[in-house]
Parts: C-alpha cells; structure tokens; sequence
C-alpha cells in the first residue's frame, strides 16, 4: 500500500498585507524529507509502522500572514497535481492542511487544495488534518473521507493529532468507509476566546468531545475557528468521521457539540484589557508589587498574521517609566542591521518603523544600548514549538529606558522564553514580560506565570480581539458576537458522503 501525503497550510488574516509564495517552506524538500519534520514526523512514522509506503509529496507551510498571491497559489496546487500524476497510483492520501487559508481571489482555498487532490486520486481514502483555528467549510469537508482537528489551544497535541490522521488512513485502507458530518456554528470568537484549559468555556467542550469519541465515531473534532480570516464562512463548528451507515449517532454527536458551545456565549472572553490598565499592572509589578507580570500584545501577534511592528505597547511602557522589563519581539530588519553595524556596548539612536509607519505601527525615536547580537538557529525547548526550527532572522538585544527590547529581523511569535533569550534578553531577571503572541505563549510560559498573572493587553494591531472594529467585507453575518443572533443548534448537520 501506498500512501501520498501533501499539504497546505497556511492561516491568513484578511486584514494584513498579501504575501508570494515566497514567504512559505515546501517541507518535503528539508534535510530528511517530511520524516524529519515535527509537523509531518509522527505520521509517516505511524504509516511506516502499519506496514504502508508513505511518498512525500510537496506540503505547503506558510505560517499565518496576509493572503496569499492568487497565482502562486494556483501555481502550488498545479505542482501537487504533477506530483501527484508523477507518484503513480496511490491507495490513500493525507493531506496535512491547517483550514484558515485564504487567497487573494479565493476566499476557501483550503476547498479548492482538497477538490484538486480529489479529482486527481479519485475514490481512494483522502483524510485531511485540521488546525483547531480552521474555519470548515462544507465544500472542505465534501472532498474528504475523514477530518482530524487538533484538540488544545495553545497547540500542543500536533504530533498526536497527526498521527491519529494517518491512523485513520490505515483504517480505511483496511475496508473502513466513513462519512463527515458538520455543523457550522455562527459564533466568531477572538482568539483570546478560544482557549482550552479544563476550566475555559472551549476547554469543557472539548472534554465533551473526547467524551463522544468511540465507535462508530472515529474522530469528533471541535474547531475555534479563525476569527480574522475574513471569509464568508468562518468561525467555531464541530465535525464528526463516523463509520458509514451510522450517520444519525454522529448528528446526535454534532447537536449535543455545537449546543454546548453555543450555550456558553455569555462565558467567551470578547474584550483584553485596555492598555492604560494593562500599563498599570505592568508598573505596579516593576515596583516590587506581588510576582513577575506577563503582558500579551494580542494584537501584533504573528502568529495571527500581524507583523510583530506595533510600538504601542513600548511606548507606553516608556512614557509610564516602567523598569525591569523584556519585551519581543519586535520586528525591525533596519534597526537590527544599525545595531550590528554600530557593535555591542554602544549607544545609537534608532527609529522603530521608519521604512512603512502605519497608524498600527507608528514610528518610534529611541536610544538604545546594545546588549547583544545574535545569529543563530532558534529551536525552543518547551511549548508548542518545542524542537521546531523558527525563523527570526538576524537579532539584537536593545536596553531602551527601563525595557530590554528583543529586535528579529522577519517576525516569529513568542511562544517560550527560549525565544526571548535567544534574541539576548534575560526573561528570568525581568519584573515584566511582554511578549507578542496571543495565547501559545501560555504552554511555554506555564512554569513561570499563573493566570492571575497575565494580561492580555487591548492595544491596536491587525490581529486585535476587538472584532467590532474591524472593517470586515466578505464575513457572513449576522453572527455572534457582531450581531443579535437567534440560533438553533437543533438544525440538521450537513452529512459528506465523499
Ligand atoms: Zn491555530
């Protein structure tokens, strides 16, 4: 048996700025093929053990960032097609997508990837695995066999999660047939929202899932949905595999999943602390008051799609005096190459944002100290990227007033100190931590705060919680919580039968 796997994933935010194809990694060309990689790994481990030939096909990673150019994409899909044509015939295929993706003259394209994969392979098994943060689309779902979505928000069950997919696949090469069935929810939840620890509204969801997942379900998966795509069909849904001929258990399944999260809407979390308050804390914690503070600039957050160039969050951290603090990291190719040209230990005048200023990211005077330079690979050691090769480009560490400020050169999420310390900061030594991320950096940060000790901070940014001050065009409303919705969760799911 053979088995292609391929992919794309990508999470766009139709509010940021479009990118080429450029900005992606096919990883089936890295150093070991996807075998070597931690997103791939698991599965084509999980294949090999059943027995079955995997063959590496090209899987499309693009991180989050604006959408992507119409005709790279296009482009992409062409060479999975060639690929899939060169492999020959294939008895199955996994497809490692994400499901938020967006272009910039395709609004599913995550639909348009499964629909050529399908039209290329035919009736053979076709299982897609899915970020917690995919907006599912019928039109995904119709093109598939099987949907296995991640289960935590921060995302540390990937590499479980992918090998259920690829388990999945062996089931069905072994006679299995199955059905999907899925329920849109119109529920659009800000990221900050979507959180699965036991005691979070989406965390006692998922509990109730993994409650329903035996047979003849073979995957309940409940999705957050990302909430800045800005596509017509997007936010929370749930979406059942069951065995062939036991759909109405799965649509059981599907009501009693999406009622439970629908029930829940007064509980989500809508709003993050103003910055002026989220200052405040911050300044009360550099004074000795009670433990070291987190701050999260949801907003710059790139792993929403945002740029990592806001300076609102350090400017109000310098205009309050606040001291003892790390911040990063804060993407500025120019200031970091000003920084190595001038040296460690010397004093230069920067200016954040002077390239491409935006009422997002205004441009920002200092002076700063050098502290340190770095080049190196970054691969953190806990978290959601444990053991993955990021990509901040050339750093420096920068002593701005009182905040030690980490500069990257292409912008990466803080998800772990690792990161932060990579860049030349001392977290462990600060009062203050910022850091531009919006909810990952809570699995790598859980050893050093409680929740009571991190504010999500409601700054300006292109990945910002605060939906209603979006300017949204293509999303389907009403939905929650724009608009006044009256909902029935009761409502038939729609059954694929691929
Ligand atoms: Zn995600």
């Amino acid at each position: 048996m053979r088995v292609g796997v391929t992919g794309y994933a990508h999470e766009v935010n139709g509010f940021a700025s479009p990118v080429t194809r450029a900005h992606g990694i096919e990883a089936s060309r890295t150093h070991g093929g996807l075998a070597a990689t931690w997103e791939a790994g698991p599965a084509i481990a999980t294949l090999v053990a059943a027995g079955v030939e995997p063959v590496d096909l090209p899987v499309w990673e693009f991180g989050a960032s604006g959408p992507l150019d119409g005709d790279d994409f296009r482009a992409l899909v062409a060479e999975v097609d060639d690929a899939l044509v060169a492999a020959g015939p294939l008895d199955a295929v996994l497809v490692l997508g994400h499901g938020a993706g967006r272009t910039t003259d395709d609004l599913d394209p995550d639909a348009t990837f499964l629909r050529a994969v399908r039209r290329r392979v035919g009736p053979v098994p076709v299982v897609v695995v899915l970020d917690f943060h995919a907006n599912v689309t019928p039109a995904m779902c119709a093109s598939v066999d099987g949907v296995v979505g991640y289960r935590t928000n921060p995302h540390v069950d990937i590499a479980e999660r992918v090998a259920d997919a690829a388990a999945m696949v062996v089931h069905l090469l072994g006679g299995g047939r199955t059905s999907v069935v899925a329920q849109q929810v119109p529920m659009v939840l800000p990221q900050i929202a979507q959180l699965t620890a036991s005691h979070e509204p989406f965390g006692e969801v998922m509990l109730l899932a993994e409650q329903a997942l035996r047979p003849p379900m073979r995957n309940v998966s409940v999705f957050g949905g990302f909430s800045l795509a800005d596509v017509a069909c997007q936010g929370a849904s749930v979406c059942v595999t069951v065995d062939r001929g036991d759909e109405a258990a799965a649509i059981g399944v599907v009501r009693t999943l999406a009622a439970a999260l629908w029930s829940r809407r007064d509980r989500y979390r809508l709003h993050a602390t103003p910055l002026d308050e989220a200052i405040a804390v911050a300044a009360r914690a550099a004074g000795g008051d009670g433990p070291p503070v987190l701050l999260a600039d949801v907003a710059d957050n790139p792993g929403g799609g945002a740029p990592a160039t806001s300076t609102h969050v350090l400017r109000a951290l310098l205009d309050a005096g606040v001291t003892d603090a790390v911040l990063g990291l804060q993407c500025d190719r120019r200031v970091v190459d000003q920084a190595w040209a001038a040296g460690v230990g010397t004093r230069i005048c920067i200016t954040f944002n002077r390239d491409d200023p935006s009422p997002l990211a205004p441009e920002l005077t200092v002076d700063a100290e050098v502290l340190a330079l770095v080049d190196a690979p970054l691969v953190p050691s806990r978290g959601v990227y444990v053991g993955a090769r990021r990509h901040p480009g050339r750093c420096a560490a920068l002593r701005i007033g009182g905040v030690d400020v980490g500069v990257s050169s292409a912008p990466v999420q803080v998800a772990d100190p690792d990161t932060l310390e990579h860049a030349g900061l001392r977290p462990a030594a600060a009062r203050v931590t910022v850091v531009k991320s919006r909810g990952h950096f809570r699995a790598g940060f859980a050893h050093l705060f409680a929740d009571d000790r991190i504010v999500e901070v409601g700054a300006p940014g292109v990945a910002t919680p605060e939906l209603h001050t979006l300017p949204w065009r293509h999303l389907r409303r009403p939905v929650f919580p724009l608009d006044d919705v009256e909902w029935d969760p009761t409502i038939a799911p729609e059954v694929h039968r691929a």
